[in-house]
């Protein structure tokens, strides 16, 4: 199978190329038409324990790949709280697919867990010799999922920058006590999009050609992120059937709470390869520029910018949009409207392609207060405790069953641990929340019974080992100064 630029028809790439480089020459994104015709055997597939499921579907979409059955054991082995990876809970009459059971508690994890043992795999295969140095901005997840993923693997190294203003006290405690020999991490004076559009300038403006390191990203541009999203549709399926709550061939409804459109694309991946996915509910916080385009066409991101409870979806472009777009059009329309996004900040798409994505992609969005009522409201019906982005989603699911006339199960994706913004799920409860983050940890483990994952409180004895502080000008001589030194450890 071979991959495409989602803007150029003629830029091709198989998949462990399209995995190294990230993104396409062009600024297209890799994808491929070519995902309904490969006659997966989604039947059998469900059959399988979570690796080998795993295995089958990353075979089928990356089909390069050598040994992929190892790739899959060593990305996941030992990393998260059970073998399933990801299980489904009933929570009253919906179920909540549980993806925060790895090692930063955020659902990051499923991807930033095989995507350097897909690198270094491409990288053999490849036959490349240079070192991949991977620079990530976050706006608190990515970086911590993504250094775990990368600490101690040969052949890469990793710098992660933070926005000194932007990341929750858990969040950062997270990314400055990281271990591992190639990690680095460095906080950047300003918000996300200061960090975020210094490392795209350092992307476009560096030429480390005989240095013996290429750069690389870790963000969801990168096919080889996701990939193994697509596995944990099929898991909560293979579920549901083994619970005897549908039969082979029902179709599931699943809510996803959105920001990049990474995790709602991959599950229409898995309905491409024949799971019988039914809706893909959209859920966006107040930043509802999806929800928008999925009720109009016009996809507008000059607008203004809201920090909200659930910050990993406070974005305003939603990259991998663009895939849906050519999935369902054609690179000729996509340049176009990616082009218009670029020069104009909106652009309109045909009504026949809205037509397309209203069919299968209900849309919804909540604000901060719905959020927090949702919160509470679901802890006290059902004793089942939410982080503020799954409560995003749940309560998108609310308006979506009352309008919806559909009798098919609804699966809920949560993506966050609800101990990685305490203060937030605690005001929710209505209780206090001026303490220090760890205190309230703690306080919110009393109230609820729910336990503390083992990791985030470890956290508060850990020692800081990452103190560095730059100015956003001085991103680029950091990173060049960080690619010359031969170790990074003392
Ligand atoms: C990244 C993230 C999201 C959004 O996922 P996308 O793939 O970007 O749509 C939602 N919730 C949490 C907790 C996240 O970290």
């Amino acid at each position: 199978m071979k991959y495409q630029s989602s803007r150029n028809d003629d830029i091709t790439a198989g998949s462990t190329a399209a995995v190294l480089q990230g993104m396409a020459p062009d600024g297209g994104l890799y994808v491929s038409k070519a995902f309904e015709d490969l006659h997966f055997d989604w039947q059998a597939t469900l059959k399988l324990d979570t690796y080998a499921m795993a295995a089958q579907i990353l075979g089928a979409l990356l089909p390069d790949f050598e040994n992929m059955e190892e790739l899959v054991r060593k990305a996941y082995d030992g990393k998260f709280d059970s073998p399933e990876l990801t299980p489904l809970k009933a929570v009253g009459d919906r179920y909540v697919l549980e993806l925060f059971r790895g090692p930063t508690s955020a659902f990051k994890d499923v991807a930033l867990s095989m995507l350097p043992q897909l690198i270094t795999a491409a990288r053999k295969q490849e036959g490349v010799r240079d070192e991949i140095v991977i620079l990530t901005a976050t706006s608190g997840d990515t970086g911590k999922a993504a250094l775990e993923g990368f600490r101690d693997v040969e052949g890469t190294r990793i710098i992660v920058f933070y926005p000194r203003e932007g990341v929750s006290v858990v969040q950062q405690a997270q990314m400055v006590t990281q271990e591992g020999r190639n990690v680095c991490v460095c906080a950047v004076e300003g918000n996300f999009d200061d960090a975020q559009n210094g490392v795209k300038e350092i992307f476009r403006t560096t030429d480390l050609r005989g240095s013996g390191a290429r750069l690389s990203s870790a963000n969801s541009i990168n096919i080889g992120r996701l990939a193994p999203q697509v596995v944990y549709y099929f898991r909560a399926y293979a579920d549901l059937l083994d619970a005897g709550r549908i039969s082979r061939g029902d179709a599931v409804d699943f809510v996803v709470p959105t920001g990049n459109f990474g995790d709602i694309l991959a599950g229409y991946i898995a309905k491409l390869i024949g799971l019988p996915v039914g809706k893909l509910v959209c859920a966006s916080n107040e930043n509802n520029v999806l929800t928008q385009f999925l009720e109009t066409g016009c996809y507008d991101r000059l607008r203004p910018f809201h920090k909200t409870l659930s910050p990993s979806m406070d974005i305003l472009v939603s990259s991998n949009l663009e895939r849906l777009l050519f999935l369902l059009s054609d690179s000729a329309a996509v340049s176009g409207y990616m082009q218009a996004l670029s020069e104009k900040g909106s652009y309109q798409i045909s009504e026949a392609l809205l037509a397309k994505i209203q069919a299968q992609f209900p849309c919804g969005c909540c604000n901060d207060l719905e959020t927090s009522e949702t919160i509470a409201e679901v802890w006290n019906a059902h004793q089942y405790l939410l982080d503020t982005h799954t409560a995003v989603a749940w309560r998108v699911a609310d308006a979506y069953l009352a309008q919806a006339n559909s009798s098919a199960p609804l699966v809920v994706l949560s993506t966050a641990s609800p101990y990685k913004f305490p203060a937030a799920v605690l005001a929710a409860l209505g209780e206090d929340s001026s303490q220090d983050e760890f205190a309230l940890m703690r306080r919110l483990q009393e109230k609820t019974g729910v336990p503390i994952p083992a990791q985030l409180a470890a956290l508060e004895q850990k020692p800081l080992r990452h103190k560095d502080a730059i100015a956003r000008e001085d991103m680029k001589a950091y990173v060049l100064e960080k690619v010359r030194q031969t170790a990074w450890i003392e």
